[in-house]
This record gives structure tokens, sequence and C-alpha cells, in this order.
């Protein structure tokens, strides 16, 4: 475009700084991001957007940092309204004697709908424009997330034990399988599978869930080596590491996401 040309946008956005990412280490003064549509248009500097567009909206940011939006790796989103309940304990007592009872208790679709809002609100206001979610009736989530336009990977839960959301391994996986195709071609959510951990399912739901993730294409994410004694108490009952068992059980694809991690050996990082 020549500098005598002037173009119709919607939006021109004026910040003081502008990180891009990439380049890394990057900071630009004084830049304009237009948008047109659902695309950014151009990033420019501020002068040069002066005699290239026109735009029907300009929102000026004069003490504000621009930059693409914060990504959420893990979390479970409704859990917001669990916020504070034994947050001080090891996470073992904390799953068995507080966690798991509550969600037994309390888990219902509309908790999932309220507690993902909930999320969602304190993400965006926060800078978070994608997150990943592991939790019940994920089908909920991610209407929630595709309602209010913020991307989400959406893991379906898969455990050994009944919850709200199912009865065993048989029905997380049938259920899972429905939630992967009716949300596959949505343009704000991609569906996953969430094994939720090795000490919480067994062998052959692993299995499964890898022949799900081929067959689909779905990302999985798991929980793996969040804690010394998961490792510990594995090792003494399986006779191997949690990563080497996955290993073994072809768990760890380019698909997978092995999410905490805080308990790494050489051996772990040489199979992952
Ligand atoms: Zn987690």
């Amino acid at each position: 475009m020549t500098a005598d040309t002037i173009t119709a946008a919607d939006i021109r956005i004026n910040a003081r700084w502008l990180i891009p990412i990439e380049p890394a280490g990057t900071v630009l003064e004084h830049y304009a991001v237009i948008i047109q549509g659902d695309r950014l248009a151009a990033v420019i500097p501020q002068e040069q957007a002066d005699r290239s567009f026109r735009t029907r909206e300009t929102v000026d940011l004069p003490n504000h940092v621009v930059m693409p939006g914060l990504i959420n790796m893990h979390g479970h989103a409704a859990m917001s309204l669990f916020r504070g309940m034994a947050d001080d304990l090891p996470l073992m007592t904390w799953l068995n004697d507080h966690i798991w009872p509550a969600e037994g208790r309390f888990i219902s679709e509309q908790f999932i709908a309220d507690g993902t809002q909930l999320a969602m609100a304190e993400m965006l206001r926060t800078g978070t424009t994608t997150f990943s979610d592991m939790y019940f009736f994920p089908e909920i989530a991610a209407q929630m997330a595709h309602d209010t336009g913020i991307r989400a990977q959406v893991c379906f839960p898969l455990l050994d034990f009944p919850t709200p959301w199912g009865a065993g391994p048989e029905e997380y996986l049938s259920k899972g399988a429905d939630f992967i195709d009716s949300w596959k071609n949505d343009c704000y959510i991609m569906p996953a599978i969430g094994p939720h951990a090795p000490y919480t399912v067994s062998d052959g739901p692993m299995i499964e869930a890898v022949r799900l993730s081929e067959k689909t294409g779905a990302a999985i994410q798991i929980h793996l080596h969040e804690t010394a004694f998961e490792v510990a108490e594995a090792t003494e009952k399986l006779g191997q590491r949690p990563t080497a068992r996955l290993a073994d059980l072809g768990l760890l694809s380019p698909e997978t996401q092995c999410v905490h991690m805080t308990q790494i050996d050489a051996g772990d990082i040489s199979l992952l």
C-alpha cells in the first residue's frame, strides 16, 4: 500500500507500548493495531496509521501495554467455587478428605455453569483469552466458553471411579467420544481427553484414551508426576515410575500434554 491510499477498517487501538511476543524481547512504542472484521489488518506505527487507515472506532490506551492474550495451560475452571477450601493441606489429603467428597455432594450442571462463568470472567479481566479445562460436564463448560467468545481446550474427565458425570470409565469414554464429535469443528473450542492421573486411571481406560486420541486427533491432558508421593507410591506398587508406565501404554504421543511434572529425573526427560 502507498502512503496515499486510505483504507477503511473497523477498530484502531492506539497503544503506548505493544509487545508482539514474536520476535522475542520486542517492545514497540506508539503503535496502532488495526482490526478489520475478526482479523488484525495491521500493526504499524501510529503516524503511519494516520496516513493509511480510517476506522469506525478508536480506542486510546495511553498508559497501557497491548499484547496477545495469555494462555492458561491447565485448570479446573468451575473449581473457582471451591476456592480456599482446605487449600493448605497436602495434595492427597486435600483430594481424599475434602475435594472429592465436596464434588460428590455439590457438582451439578448448574455448579459447572456458574463456576466456569466466574472463572472465565476473572481470566478475561486479567488478560487470559485461552484456557485449558478438565472437569465434569465438559459439554456445559464448552457451551459457556463458546457463548462468551473465549478460546478453550475442554478435556472430558476420565477416572476409574464414579462421579456426578458418570458411573465409570466406560461411560466417561462413551460420553467423551460424543463430546469430541459435537465440538470438533467449533472455532473456539478444542475438545480433548482428560485421563485424570496415573493413580486414578488404570491401564485399560488409559489405552482406550490413546485409541480415542488416535481416532479423533484430540489432545490428551494428564496430571503427571505432581508430587514426590505419587512417584514413590507408583514405583513401590508397580515397579516403575508413572512416566515409564504411560510410555509403555503408548500415552506419550505428540498429542499428549503432561501437566505439573514437578518430580522428573534424566530417565523421565529422555522418555518425554
Ligand atoms: Zn489439575
